[in-house]
């Protein structure tokens, strides 16, 4: 299975991949886990990352698109991936789709985690995730356990600011993408509004169809 989870900030992508890659035994390819882990090494490419990323706007595709297509290369990927957070922009889906042409394989599914604007901003803002094993919380929609509290990461980018910026840069960049995968047939429309566990079925639902 060779797929992509495509969304607005806060859609619930990364939700929603822990969930799908263990039932299909894929490798989840975050596009902003590798940037994150990057940025914290404190490497020079992490400080370009970093300013790119901090304000909400989007790394240039000239950095993005090789970090990630490298990543697709290697041997875990040999029996698919899910991509989260990549491609945002079109010529990152002409790059991801040259790329896989050229290894002889082709993506089976693009779902799109349907989210109206007006719910974004407060899923992300709320956000924390846990450093140890990279799960996602809620502080209301699916609180963190009392005892992991103080380690809990807020992302530096989940304020009001960046988090509109990101919506914005949603419609503007990523957006385009959706017409390119829907021409192909293989896009997937899933309702991103609901119990977490609800949509993860209608995501297996549209992939089964
Ligand atoms: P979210 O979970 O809010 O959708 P991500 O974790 O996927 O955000 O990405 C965080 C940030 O990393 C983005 O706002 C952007 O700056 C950068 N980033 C991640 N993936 C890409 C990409 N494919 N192209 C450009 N920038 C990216
Ligand atoms: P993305 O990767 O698309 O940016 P996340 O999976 O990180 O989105 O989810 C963003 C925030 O919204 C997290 O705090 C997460 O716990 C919460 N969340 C995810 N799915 C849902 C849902 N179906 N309903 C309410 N909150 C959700």
């Amino acid at each position: 299975m060779r797929m992509i989870l495509v969304g607005p900030p806060g859609a619930g992508k990364g939700t929603q991949a822990a969930r799908l890659v263990e039932t299909f035994n894929i490798p989840h390819i975050s596009s902003g886990d590798m940037f994150r882990a990057e940025v914290k090494q404190g490497t020079e490419l992490g400080k370009q990352l970093d300013h790119h990323m901090k304000l909400g706007g989007l790394v240039p595709d000239e950095v993005t698109i090789p970090i990630v297509l490298k990543r697709i290369t290697q041997a875990d990927t040999a029996a698919g991936f899910m991509l989260d957070g990549f491609p945002r922009t079109r010529p990152q889906a002409e790059a991801l789709d040259k790329e896989m042409a050229k290894a002889g394989v082709a993506l089976d599914a693009v779902v799109l985690i349907e989210v109206p604007d007006q719910l974004l901003e407060e899923r992300a803002i709320h956000r924390r995730s846990d450093p140890q094993t990279g799960a996602i919380y809620h502080l209301k929609y699916n609180p963190p356990p009392a005892e992991i509290a103080g380690r809990l990461v807020h992302r530096s980018d989940d304020t009001k600011e960046a988090v509109d910026k990101r919506v914005a840069k949603y419609h503007a960049e990523t957006a385009p993408i959706i017409p390119y995968y829907m021409e192909k047939g293989i896009l997937k429309r899933v309702d991103g509004v609901g119990d977490p566990d609800v949509i993860t079925e209608r995501i297996k639902a549209v992939l089964n169809d």
